[in-house]
């Protein structure tokens, strides 16, 4: 009998796949075009806006919950990660439309950076206006429209939009978990420094 390997379909493109490409595109691509480095989206920054995008209904098929993330601190902690997130960039990876790099941190583990292959470059050029629009209102700063807002990580436990212009920042609650009650939270893995507002 003849066996054929029946091939495993490609992940079909998607709005949130499209709006995810370009969102990696505007922080790894398009940034300091004149500039000889290439810049990466590292996963960090990556999720908390993917969170912060999908807390503002842009990502209209994702969701988020808290998971526990080992910082590289080596502390555990929990953040609101979009798993539907991360399987489309796993999905963009497998088209061929992302590239990724694993960085060795000189304390813990690695951390893994993302930036558009040239094919990705092509899809990011014909991003629909509305999902632009919609995505550079949250990522560039209220007052200089342009400015596309930097994602600062203070202490690995607050994230926020900063504007490199005006110092307009914004925060990002990745870390502040909503009170389900589903969800335990082990004491014990909490950070010994978590200081709050
Ligand atoms: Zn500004």
């Amino acid at each position: 009998m003849l066996k054929e390997k029946i091939p495993i379909p490609a992940p079909k493109i998607t709005d949130d796949h499209r709006k995810l490409i370009y969102l990696v595109g505007i922080y790894a691509n398009t940034l300091d075009k004149s500039a000889d480095k290439e810049n990466w989206f590292k996963d960090g920054p990556l999720y908390a806006t993917i969170y912060e995008l999908t807390a503002e209904g842009i990502f209209e098929t994702y969701d988020y919950a808290p998971v526990s993330v080992l910082g590289l601190d080596g502390f555990h902690r929990f953040m609101n990660i979009s798993i539907e997130g991360k399987d489309d960039l796993d999905d963009l990876r497998e088209l061929g439309l992302l590239n990724h790099m694993k960085i060795s941190t000189t304390t813990y583990g690695t951390v893994t950076a993302y930036r558009l292959s040239s094919e990705g470059m092509k899809h990011y050029d014909k991003t629909p206006k509305k999902f632009r629009d919609q995505i550079d209102k949250l990522v560039h700063c209220p007052k200089h429209k342009s400015k596309l807002m930097e994602i600062v990580c203070i202490a690995f436990e607050k994230y926020y939009f900063r504007c490199p212009s005006c110092n307009y920042e914004r925060e990002i609650p990745i870390f502040e978990i909503e009170d389900v009650s589903y969800i335990s939270t082990p004491r014990f893995i909490r950070l010994p420094y978590r200081k709050r507002r």
